[in-house]
């Protein structure tokens, strides 16, 4: 097939290379021409414009930080609607809004462009590793289209047509949304829980063992108790962009989401403190900064299975997160010894 990809950045430059492995003919773009040297040396042709990238391409990708960049390098005299074709298509995978892509489908119809929403999970491991999760929002026959090509970005099993124009942009959105959610929200609890004289290895185990249980007090949360690792892997400036736009995607939906308005704020509060480069779970810093409590399991306390663990997973949470499903805490199967003195989670569970 005849691609170009546009923003060649952490994800563009290594879904670039695994679509340049999988045969396809290759043509680059990013507002900085070194982010292409390697790609151009293995294969990939050098365009100066975007409207130059798509002149006579049969699909081309946009991997860009957000709606601005994507507007930008789509509309206008140099932007690439000027250069496609009638009958190629426009896969958007940047995590942006259905508004933008709305307003760029209006001119892409007319001129006989399809377009197609295609957000993903994964991280730049899973970019790297070609095992991205993808959501796709457009019609049917353009996402059959282009699964080959997607094919060569990310995992076969979870490429997913999850609905219209704008569907993809909504379930990326939902599910960084919900998660940052949890974060903030376990955070709270498992400081109050051990101000208020309660083990946190005790506290967490008794949650497992509940219906507040979840994926991210399993598993994802871990990484601060056992390590104190809030995952740079993934940087808080991305972290409130995601944020920012769901809370704007719920006021266009005419939605009031006080709880998203607050885990929103303090994402922003953790940027303003930690900076844009810090990781993604610093909103359990600031909890434990603000109370003086650092939320850390000891070694011995930790679960047998859970000590064993590797020191840092060698891919960031993000794809640990998408990779591994929840498992509920099953007592007596995993639990540690309990101390004298706290009651015993393997005795039968009432
Ligand atoms: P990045 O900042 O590393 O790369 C963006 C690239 O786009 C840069 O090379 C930049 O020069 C280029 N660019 C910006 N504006 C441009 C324009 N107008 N024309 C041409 N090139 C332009 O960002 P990233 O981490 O690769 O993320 C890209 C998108 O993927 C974002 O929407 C992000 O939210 C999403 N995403 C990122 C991750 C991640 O782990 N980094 C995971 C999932 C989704």
């Amino acid at each position: 097939m005849k691609v170009a990809f546009i923003g060649l950045g952490h994800m563009g430059a290594p879904m670039s290379r695994n679509i340049l492995a999988a045969g396809h003919d290759l043509v680059v773009h990013d507002l900085r021409r070194d982010a292409a040297a390697g790609l151009v040396a293995d294969g990939a042709a050098w365009a100066d414009s975007p409207r130059e990238a798509g002149a006579g391409r049969e699909a081309v990708v946009t991997m860009l930080p957000g709606p601005a960049a994507v507007e930008q390098a789509l509309l206008g005299p140099a932007g690439l609607l000027a250069g496609m074709p009638p009958g190629s298509v426009w896969i958007d995978m940047s995590t942006s809004t259905p508004a933008v892509a709305d307003r760029i489908r209006e001119q892409a119809g007319p001129r006989g462009i399809a377009v197609l929403d295609a957000p993903v999970s994964g991280m730049a491991a899973g970019a790297g590793s070609g095992t991205l999760q993808i959501f796709a929002g457009g019609d049917a026959a353009t996402f059959a289209m282009v699964r080959p090509l997607l094919a060569a970005m990310g995992d076969p099993e979870r490429i997913l047509h999850v609905g219209p124009h704008g569907a993809g942009y909504t379930v990326k959105l939902m599910i960084n949304l919900l998660w940052f959610a949890h974060l903030t929200a376990t955070a709270e609890v498992l400081t109050i829980g051990t101000r208020a004289g309660v083990d946190l290895g005790t506290l967490r185990r008794c949650l497992l063992a509940s219906p507040a249980a979840s994926h991210f007090i399993d598993r994802d949360v871990l990484s601060v108790l056992e390590r104190g690792d809030y995952d740079e892997g993934f940087e808080l400036a991305l972290a409130c962009k995601d944020l920012g736009l769901a809370v704007d995607l719920a006021r266009v939906a005419g939605v009031p989401v006080p709880v998203s308005a607050a885990v929103e704020q303090i994402y922003r509060q953790a940027r303003a403190r930690y900076g844009d480069a810090g990781g993604e779970m610093l909103p359990v810093k600031l909890l434990e900064d603000l109370t003086g409590i650092p939320l850390r399991l000891p070694a011995e306390t930790r679960p047998a299975a859970e000590t064993h663990r590797p020191p840092r997973p060698a891919y960031p949470m993000r794809l640990l997160r998408s990779a591994r499903p929840f498992r509920p805490f099953r007592p007596g199967l995993t639990a540690p010894p309990s101390p004298s003195n706290q009651p015993s989670l393997s005795a039968p569970q009432e």
